[in-house]
C-alpha cells in the first residue's frame, strides 16, 4: 500500500515531469485536451478493478452491481447529450469504436468511401495498412484543390461511381463544419449506410456550436479525449435499435473483452460536465481562439513571411497553417515552436509538394487552452507569438518568456501537488 513514489520512483517521476511540461507548455495538439480533476479521480480509481463483460444487468460477472449504475449513467447522459436512442460507452478507444462500427455495418471486403487521409481522413476510414484499409475495399473522396473545401457534388459523383456500402463523414484535420444533410442524400441515393466520426468536433456538437449528425447519420463514432475533455476512450451513438443491437454485438463480444470501468465512470462524468453552461463557454472560447488565431495568422504581415491558413479560416477547434510558401518546413516549424515552450504537430496539407516528414503544415488546435480558461486576450497574444515564432529569425527567449507569462497566468490542476494526490 505504499505510495507510487516509493514503489516506483522512476514512473512517479515521469507522471511529475509530464505534470510540469503540461503546466509550463502551451499544449495546442488540436486532439488533446485536459481532463477535469473529478474525471482523473474518477479514472484513478478502483473501479480499474472489476471485471463487467456484456453490459448493465447482463454481465457475465458477479459483483457488478455498482459498476451497472456507472455505465447506465454513462449511457443516459451520452443519449441526453447528443439527443440519440441508443448508445455503447465501451469502446476503449476511438479506434476501436469505429473498428466496432464498420463491422456492424459492413461485411469484409465491402466499398467503404472517406475523406482521404492526405487531405484530412483518419487512418480507421480507410488507410492501407489500418484494419479498415485491409478488411474492406477501401475508396476515397479529397477536397477540392482551389478551395480545400469538402466539395458535395465531388463526393456525390465519387459515390456514384464506387457504390460504397458505407459513406463515411469525419476528419482529423478539417477546419470547416460538414454538411450532414448532404452526406444523407447522397448515402440514400447509393444506398450507402452513413457513418459520421465527429471524435474531433464532438465538444462543439454538444455545445451547439456546430450542427449535429445524430438526426441524419445511421451511426455516429467518438473519442470522449478531445474537444469533448473526457478520457481517453470512445463511445457509439444510433438511433436504430437493430443497429443499436449489432453495435453491441460487435463492440463485446467482436472487438473487446471487459470493458475499462474506471474510464466508463470517468466518460459519465465526462457527458456530465458537458450539459453545463461553463462547458459550452469553454466550447464558444474554444472557436473563438481558433478564429483569433487564423486572423493573426492571415494578417499582411505573416502573409508577407510566406503564412497563410488553409481556406482562409476555420468554424471549429483548430486552424490548418499552411507554409507551402515560407522558407520553413513543418517539422523545422514544429520544432521552432517546441522551443517557446508551444506543442504543435505537423501536417501535410492537401497536394503538399514537400514529403510527409517534413510537410508544409502545422494543425494548431485551442480546445485545451480553452479548458485552462484562455479567452481573446490570451488568444491573441498566442497568435502573436506563434506569427513571430515562425517568421525568420525569431527572438525565442523573449517568445518562450511570453509564453510563461501566459501559463503562470493560468495554473494548470492548481490545487495538485502531486500527480497522484488527488
Ligand atoms: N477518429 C478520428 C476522426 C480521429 O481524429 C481519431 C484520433 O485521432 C480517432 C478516430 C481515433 O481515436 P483513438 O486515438 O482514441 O483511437
Amino acid at each position: 500500500d505504499s505510495p507510487l513514489a516509493d514503489v516506483d520512483p522512476e514512473i512517479a517521476q515521469v507522471l511529475e515531469q509530464e505534470l510540469g511540461r503540461q503546466r509550463g507548455t502551451l499544449e495546442m495538439i488540436a486532439s488533446e485536451n485536459f481532463v477535469p480533476r473529478a474525471v482523473l479521480e474518477a479514472q484513478g480509481s478502483v473501479l480499474t478493478n472489476k471485471y463487467a463483460e456484456g453490459y448493465p444487468g447482463r454481465r457475465y460477472y458477479g459483483g457488478c452491481e455498482f459498476v451497472d449504475v456507472a455505465e447506465s449513467l454513462a449511457i443516459s447522459r451520452a443519449k441526453s447529450l447528443f439527443g440519440a436512442a441508443y448508445a455503447n460507452v465501451q469502446p476503449h478507444s476511438g479506434a476501436t469504436a469505429n473498428a466496432a462500427v464498420l463491422a456492424a455495418i459492413a461485411q469484409p471486403g465491402d466499398r467503404i468511401l472517406g475523406l482521404e487521409l492526405a487531405h484530412g481522413g483518419h487512418l480507421t476510414h480507410g488507410m492501407r495498412l489500418n484494419f479498415s484499409g485491409k478488411l474492406y475495399e477501401a475508396h476515397a473522396y479529397g477536397v477540392d484543390p482551389q478551395s480545400y473545401l469538402i466539395d458535395m457534388d465531388a463526393v456525390r459523383e465519387k459515390a456514384r461511381e464506387v457504390k460504397p456500402h458505407v459513406l463515411i463523414a469525419g476528419w482529423s484535420a478539417y477546419s470547416r463544419q460538414l454538411d450532414f444533410a448532404a452526406y444523407r442524400e447522397i448515402a440514400d441515393e447509393v444506398g450507402a449506410k452513413l457513418w459520421v466520426d465527429m471524435a474531433h468536433i464532438s465538444g462543439l456538437v454538444a455545445a451547439k456550436l456546430h450542427p449535429s449528425p445524430v438526426p441524419y447519420a445511421d451511426v455516429v463514432s467518438s473519442t470522449v479525449h478531445k474537444t469533448l475533455g473526457g478520457p481517453r476512450a470512445g463511445f457509439i451513438m444510433t438511433n436504430d435499435l437493430e443497429l443499436q443491437k449489432k453495435i453491441n454485438s460487435n463492440v463485446f463480444p467482436g472487438q473487446q473483452g471487459g470493458p475499462l470501468m474506471h474510464v466508463i465512470a470517468a466518460k459519465a462524468t465526462a457527458f456530465k460536465l458537458a450539459a453545463e453552461p461553463e462547458f459550452i463557454d469553454r466550447q464558444a472560447r474554444t472557436i473563438r481562439g481558433a478564429q483569433i488565431l487564423a486572423e493573426r495568422l492571415t494578417a499582411p504581415d505573416a502573409v508577407a513571411a510566406g503564412i497563410d491558413v488553409l481556406t482562409g479560416g476555420t468554424d471549429v477547434h483548430l486552424v490548418l497553417v499552411d507554409l507551402r510558401n515560407a522558407p520553413i518546413h513543418g517539422q523545422e516549424a514544429e520544432d521552432i515552436l517546441h522551443e517557446v515552450g508551444i506543442t504543435v504537430n505537423r501536417n501535410a496539407v492537401p497536394f503538399d509538394p514537400r514529403p510527409p516528414m517534413t510537410p508544409s503544415g502545422l494543425r494548431i488546435g485551442t480546445p485545451a487552452l480553452a479548458t485552462r480558461g484562455f479567452g481573446d486576450v490570451e488568444f491573441t497574444e498566442v497568435a502573436d507569438i506563434i506569427a513571430e515564432a515562425l517568421k525568420p529569425a525569431p527572438d525565442v527567449a523573449a517568445l518562450r518568456a511570453r509564453v510563461l507569462k501566459l501559463t503562470d497566468g493560468y495554473p494548470l490542476y492548481p490545487g495538485l501537488e502531486s500527480p497522484g494526490s488527488w
